[in-house]
């Protein structure tokens, strides 16, 4: 039988494949190329995936495609395998896996090619730079193109925000814009670099022996150069002529990272992430699938970016969480790229400083080979953690005295200090003093958190705002009072123990404007800020050489989580922050405070460092029968009316039991966490299997059948293989 059936994944989030016949008076179009298909009453892009003889639908049923909208396949062969494995594993929709990891304007049906790439030029009539003392920008631009014309991608990195200025001298012609015929290719001069240390080399050497696929953890603790063994690796890798993958967590893409792979190769670098333009992100997306860019580095969705020549995947910082896609197709980029590297025959590298249980068990089964870097680079040393046991302290809000002395003691010595607190806002939660009435969300079961900068209540779980009242909404009594303290307070409280220094906030809400981040990180290695205030944020791979103190406010907050997974990222983001200190020529010192000075997690932390600790909380995971000892899938259900979401649980439970589970735990419903939500009540019922295999058969016969239950259709619900977070 010829195969003139299409299957096509189209862009809705439908868990099904769609039959087409082919275009009209047109040839089979091959996989991997995007379809225009009548959908209902509209169309939809899709992508072909694969062909079949025929189809269930009977032929009066089956329409045809409307029109190819590639000429060749848009990803190769090893990307279409890694997403037909990935849709299986998370049993996702092939629309939003197939499509939806496509840049926004190839998913919109537009052409796989950029526009002609521009530059711009000086006229004859052009003014001299002088001319131009009063208009800073203007004169900048004109003095970068004196020498010749330049590329608009260079001058987006030569002189942010040059349009304007732009428009206003072409208004004048004094300059022109023309097509760009290989002014883009700027010239790039190699910086130096440091040479290897033995433990380096010896990793670099690892990594370029392998053969064809190979994983490796690079376990090297904070400052230890793990970032010179990636640029060495892919170094080798562009001599062989092939490219290479870099994958970094959400927020340390800020321009330090990229600047220095920059310094390192140049124009062959292209970046991915959110931030971008859609027509940036299409201009990357297509370098690294032409091969014109042999580095890709991108967060989590460039795991999905096609690489024409891949020779190497690198993961940084693999145990952060922003790995974990949270919505939609629920994947783990991670775990994609070892399986993509495995896949493409390619080695990846999964580096951090507090890996993963997940990368240490593998690490430990032989799956991954562990390579080790003990020692911080050059002349810097790690820190020293200490416990400060605030009991019976007189706190100044959530600092204690002893840790006022400390800070004022680097101070003093002209150095930079840290204070760390995951929670942003001036404070958890308002009180009227007079009758106890607290504002809560009532969207959510939840408290509205105070900003005092912005003058607002907000809830961070629905982000509805209200303006900050001055009146009890109970009593009418004008005592309101501020109750803990986040970030926000934390500033106000170091700013007046030490009116003569700089303190400076960073955390979401300081960052919120484009480019504060970047503006914030420059200051404090410029050494505009002495003491620095902020969340997570503050953990992630920045390297301040001045910071020699760092203040973990509230480490009890970790302590009593509910979630299997609190106590592991408790200890990441106390190591990931004590990391930013001492890596300059100062060793740094690290103070935790405490109400529970004898606690074992604590304990452990101090006395056998993050191996050490990851090592005793590997055997509770074990004895527990919790990941990566065990595989969960997480099924959450959302409802408009109260009992929706349970009840929507409950029948899948009787289908489940129906089909047989054995292997398989079922735990469950209960009510979420937090039961309301956005103004939907929510519930959730837990999947726990010792192996795999029977958690999938369960999942592959449990998902059709759940979708045609009638609540199916008046909840939401979403199911999450292997979630970050259970509670
Ligand atoms: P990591 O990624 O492990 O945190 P980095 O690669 O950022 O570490 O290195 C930390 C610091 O040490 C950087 O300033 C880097 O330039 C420096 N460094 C790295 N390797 C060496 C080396 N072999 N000799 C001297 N300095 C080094
Ligand atoms: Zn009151
Ligand atoms: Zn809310």
């Amino acid at each position: 039988m010829p195969r003139t059936i299409l299957k096509v994944a189209v862009d809705v989030p439908l868990r099904r494949l769609f039959d087409y016949l082919p275009i009209l008076d047109a040839g089979l179009p091959p996989v991997g190329v995007r379809v225009r298909v009548p959908f209902g009453r509209r169309n939809q892009v899709g992508l072909v995936v694969g062909h079949a003889s025929h189809s269930e639908l009977s032929q009066p049923q089956l329409r045809h495609a409307e029109e190819s909208l590639d000429a060749t396949p848009l990803l190769p062969p090893g990307v279409l395998e890694l997403l037909r494995r990935a849709a299986d594993y998370y049993h996702g929709a092939p629309g939003e896996v197939f499509v939806g990891t496509l840049p926004g304007p190839l998913r919109a049906g537009r052409p796989a090619q950029l526009r002609t790439p521009k530059a711009w030029q000086l006229t004859l009539t052009a003014p001299s730079v002088d001319s131009l003392r009063r208009a800073p920008r203007q004169a900048a631009l004109l003095r970068l193109l004196e020498a010749g014309a330049v590329a608009e991608s260079v001058l987006d990195q030569a002189l942010p925000g040059w349009r304007p200025a732009a428009r206003i001298l072409a208004g004048k012609e004094w300059i022109s814009r023309v097509a760009a015929r290989g002014v883009e290719a700027a010239c790039h001069v190699a910086q130096p670099h440091p040479d290897l240390n033995p433990a380096q080399a010896e990793a670099v050497a690892a990594i370029g022996a392998a053969d064809g696929y190979a994983a490796y953890l690079l376990d090297g603790v904070t400052g230890s150069g793990k970032t010179e063994v990636y640029l060495a690796a892919i170094e080798q890798v562009l001599a062989q002529g092939r490219q290479a993958l870099v994958l970094v967590p959400e927020i340390s893409l800020t321009p330090q990272t990229e600047a220095r792979f920059r310094a390192r190769f140049g124009a062959a670098v292209v970046v991915l992430h959110s931030g971008l333009a859609d027509g940036e992100r299409l201009a990357a997306w297509l370098a690294a699938a032409s091969g014109r860019a042999t580095v890709l580095i991108g967060t989590r969705s460039a795991v999905f970016a096609p690489l024409a020549r891949p020779g190497l995947i690198v993961v940084d910082e693999e145990h952060d969480s922003s790995y974990k896609q949270q919505d939609g197709f629920r994947y783990h980029a991670r775990d994609m790229a070892v399986l993509r590297a495995r896949i493409e025959g390619v080695p990846v590298v999964l580096g951090s400083a507090t890996p993963s249980l997940e990368s240490l068990a593998h690490g430990r089964s032989g799956h991954y080979r562990t390579l080790h870097l003990r020692e911080r680079a050059g002349t810097a040393r790690l820190p020293r953690l200490e416990l400060l046991d605030v009991r019976h302290q007189r706190m100044a809000g959530l600092v204690s005295p002893a840790l006022i002395a400390a800070v004022r003691e680097e101070l003093a010595r002209g150095q930079q200090v840290m204070l760390f607190l995951n929670r942003r806002g001036y404070a958890p939660v308002l009180l009227c003093h007079a009758c106890g009435w607290v504002p809560k969300c009532d969207r959510c079961d939840a408290h509205y958190t105070l900003h005092r900068g912005r003058q607002l209540l907000l809830c961070h779980h629905c982000a509805r705002e209200r303006p900050l009242p001055t009146n009890c909404g109970g009593c009418g009594v004008r005592e309101l009072i501020p109750v803990g303290a986040g970030t926000e307070r934390i500033e106000a409280d170091l700013t007046a123990l030490f009116p003569d220094h700089r303190v400076l906030r960073v955390d979401r809400d300081s960052t919120r404007r484009r480019g504060a981040l970047d503006e914030h990180l420059s200051a404090v290695r410029d050494g505009h800020a002495d003491i620095l205030v902020g969340t997570q944020m503050l953990a992630k791979g920045h390297h301040f050489p001045a910071v020699t103190l760092v203040g973990i406010l509230d480490a009890d907050q970790g302590l009593f989580a509910a979630d299997f997974r609190a106590t592991e990222r408790l200890a990441q983001v106390i190591h990931q922050v004590a990391g930013r200190c001492g890596r300059g020529e100062q060793p740094g010192r690290v103070l935790i405070q405490t109400h529970q000075p004898q606690h074992p997690v604590l304990h452990a932390l101090l006395r056998g460092g993050y191996s050490g600790f990851a090592s005793a909380l590997l055997i509770e995971r074990e004895a527990a029968g919790w990941p990566p000892y065990s595989h969960l899938a997480l099924l959450r259900a959302e409802s408009i009316k109260p009992q929706d979401a349970q009840r929507f649980l409950g029948a899948t439970l009787s289908l489940a039991q129906t089909l047989g589970h054995s292997g398989v735990d079922l735990l469950g419903p209960v009510p979420a966490p937090m039961p309301k939500r956005a103004g939907r009540y929510r519930a959730q019922l837990l999947l726990q299997a010792p192996r795999r295999a029977p958690l999938h058969a369960l999942l592959r016969a449990w998902l059709p059948e759940l979708e045609q239950l009638p609540l199916a259709r008046r909840v939401r619900w979403s199911l999450d293989v292997d979630p970050a977070d259970i509670y």
